[in-house]
């Protein structure tokens, strides 16, 4: 045991050794040669910018900030960027050359930039000017000056020129495009020396302009006053913007003040010819891309950093890209897009409410549609509806009618004899009436008797064929206001001689108020003769000792009921559910379509009906139809 344990502890050191000994190995292969690559992308270059006024005066502010962002973004290197500003460029008076240059060879003497950059004329007028006591040997970049303002013979093989060419003619022409009324140009310029530089240049491209252009000239007004005047300019003017970096009185404007002052306030709108001033106030037409000098900048700066020379890198001066217009201002100053140049490009449309709501509004139309298609839908339906309603109606009419022809004729033998009675009369009456006029002295006022009655049973023959005639004629279903009470004592008198003679009772309670309802008179009619003619049917079959058929009408609720009842044998309990089937008959003669049309015309007024048996025996059949709303809303 003794022996074996040391055995144990010694070979696990020794393997523990060798693999630290190889992590060492790794560390001391890999580490030193990451770090020396991390080291190389990590190289500081230090690019000194020079400003033409101060880091924020524009146009050259916005350059010096996309120079900065693209030279960050395609820098290998890490970019050491320090700002200094040419205050000098305010005025001509002063002249603080030496000891500005004095102080930044100073402040560069141990550590100089790796290269320098000048932003803008009066920057770049300013080091060509004291180049060889400036920063001699180090490369430098002069960007976004106009080469009007440049020395071409004069440049030394360690700089280069990232130059534009201004075309104020074509800006002129171009407001004149697109604003084709305009009869007056105003061109607003300052008064620093490049600005007073540039009223010449200005001047000379205007006047190979037909329109009238006007110029703010530099010592003749303050921009405050200017904003005044901007206010009330007579109508059909455009203001050029070139530069308002120092005013008349002699006032710095750095930044959007000055620009956003005038487009608050200004009754005419603007133009220019560099995008550093688009965006916001001005129109538009062809104008220096910011983005395009500042981005080739940086890209030339990264040249010369990588060991590139300067003389070698030379380049033709840069025009106005593409013309672009703002669609807000555009809007504002009513300028029609037919009249832009070709190619030009609109810039913050305004989305459309479409464009905006895309979703919704189609949600909304599709809505919309499926609504309408379920309308027209609806109203196609409720159409054919109504149609089938009309022509289920005229069915109704039509079987009601063969119905009521079959029942009168089952009623022929009672109607003859109903007829036969007065005729009968007549008969006697008449031969009695010429007997007694054939005798010497006739009795007169009997014979006016005798005729009075003649009269009278005509009347009653008139009156069985005028019932008749109503029962039997075919007439479309015609609703009027009628009274239920009526229409069944109507009936009643119709089926008289008929119960007389099957030797019935019929017996009539009526509600003591008029039953008004909407309806049919000759269809309801033919309801109630139908019940009618089916209880003495049933007494008559059964051969019932209580020989009764009774109809009550009263009014319950919004509704008018009508009960007929009978003391005949009932319906039997399994054919109560079918007796208003069609062809449902126990009769031997029987058609079955009664009760079936009885249903059709009660449901036809909006009514209902039951059938039942009473509990001392008997059928009792209940009709409702919906009382008038009139009479219904006055009790
Ligand atoms: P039909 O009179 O031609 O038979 P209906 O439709 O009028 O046709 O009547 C259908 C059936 O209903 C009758 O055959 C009969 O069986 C039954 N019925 C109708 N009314 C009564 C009643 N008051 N009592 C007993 N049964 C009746």
């Amino acid at each position: 045991m003794n022996g074996r344990a040391p055995m144990a502890a010694t070979n696990p050191s020794w393997l523990g050794l060798v693999t630290r000994l190889c992590v060492c190995l790794l560390v001391w292969t890999i580490i030193p040669s990451e770090f020396a690559r991390s080291g190389q992308t990590r190289e500081i270059k230090r690019v000194l910018i020079l400003h033409s006024f101060g880091r924020d005066f524009r146009p050259w502010g916005t350059y010096a900030k996309a120079i900065r962002e693209n030279l960050e973004q395609l820098s290998p290197w890490q970019i050491d960027i320090q700002d200094h500003s040419m205050v000098s460029a305010r005025s001509g008076d002063e002249n603080p050359g030496p000891p500005f240059i004095a102080y930044l060879n100073a402040l560069y003497s141990e550590r100089p930039p790796d290269i320098v950059i000048a932003i803008g004329a009066p920057a770049s007028n300013f080091v060509q000017q004291h180049r060889r006591h400036l920063f001699t040997q180090i490369p430098l970049i002069l960007t976004a000056v106009e080469q009007r303002r440049i020395q071409f013979s004069d440049l030394p093989d360690s700089d280069t020129v990232i130059a534009v060419s201004h075309d104020f003619r074509l800006s002129f022409e171009t407001i004149l495009r697109v604003l084709p009324g305009t009869e007056r140009i105003v061109v607003l310029n300052g008064t620093s020396p490049n600005e007073k530089f540039w009223l010449g240049e200005l001047r000379k491209d205007a006047a190979s302009v037909q329109k009238k252009v006007e110029f703010i000239r530099p010592n003749d007004i303050s921009f405050q006053d200017f904003l005044k005047k901007s206010e009330t300019l007579p109508p059909k003017t455009a203001i050029f913007w070139h530069l308002m970096n120092v005013d008349a009185i002699g006032v710095s404007y750095e930044g959007n003040t000055a620009l956003q002052q005038l487009h608050a306030v200004s009754n005419a709108p603007l133009f220019s010819y560099d995008d550093g001033f688009f965006g916001n106030e001005t129109v538009g037409g062809p104008m220096y891309s910011v983005l395009e000098i500042s981005r080739l900048t940086a890209a030339v700066a990264i040249r010369i950093l990588n060991g590139e020379k300067p003389r070698d890198i030379r380049l033709v001066a840069i025009k106005y890209s593409n013309p672009k217009f703002d669609w807000r201002e555009m809007q504002r100053w009513d300028i029609s897009e037919r009249n832009l140049p070709p190619g030009s490009e609109v810039l913050f449309r305004e989305p459309r409410i479409w464009e905006v709501n895309h979703w919704q509004l189609l949600l909304i139309a599709t809505v919309i549609l499926i609504q309408g298609a379920l309308i027209s839908g609806l109203l196609h339906e409720r159409r054919r509806r109504r149609l089938a309603e009309v022509e289920s109606r005229q069915r109704l009419t039509d079987l009601a009618h063969i119905n009521r022809s079959s029942t009168v004729g089952e009623l022929t033998i009672s109607i003859a004899h109903e007829l036969n009675q007065p005729l009968g009369s007549i008969l006697t009456n008449t031969e009695t009436a010429e007997l007694m006029l054939k005798s010497p002295s006739p009795n007169l006022d009997e014979v006016k008797e005798i005729l009075a009655d003649i009269r009278r049973d005509d009347q009653r023959a008139s009156e069985v064929i005028r019932r008749l005639r109503s029962v039997l004629k075919k007439t479309p279903f015609e609703i009027t206001c009628i009274d239920l009470n009526e229409t069944v004592r109507q009936v009643m008198g119709f089926i008289a001689t008929v119960g007389s003679e099957r030797n019935i009772a019929l017996k009539c309670s009526t509600e003591s108020i008029d039953l008004k309802i909407m309806g049919d008179v000759v269809h309801l009619q033919q309801v109630f003769l139908n019940l009618m003619i089916n209880a003495m049917d049933a007494i008559s079959e059964a051969e019932a000792i209580e020989r009764e058929v009774s109809v009550t009408t009263r009014r319950s609720g919004a509704w008018a009921e009508v009960s007929i009842s009978d003391t005949g044998p009932g319906i039997a309990i399994a054919d109560l559910a079918k007796v208003f089937d069609p062809f449902f008959t126990t009769k031997p003669q029987g058609m079955g379509m009664g009760l079936a049309i009885v249903r059709s015309i009660v449901e036809a007024h909006h009514g209902q009906i039951s059938a039942a048996n009473q509990s001392p025996g008997g059928a009792l059949f209940t009709l409702r139809l919906p009382i008038l709303r009139d009479q219904a809303t006055s009790v």
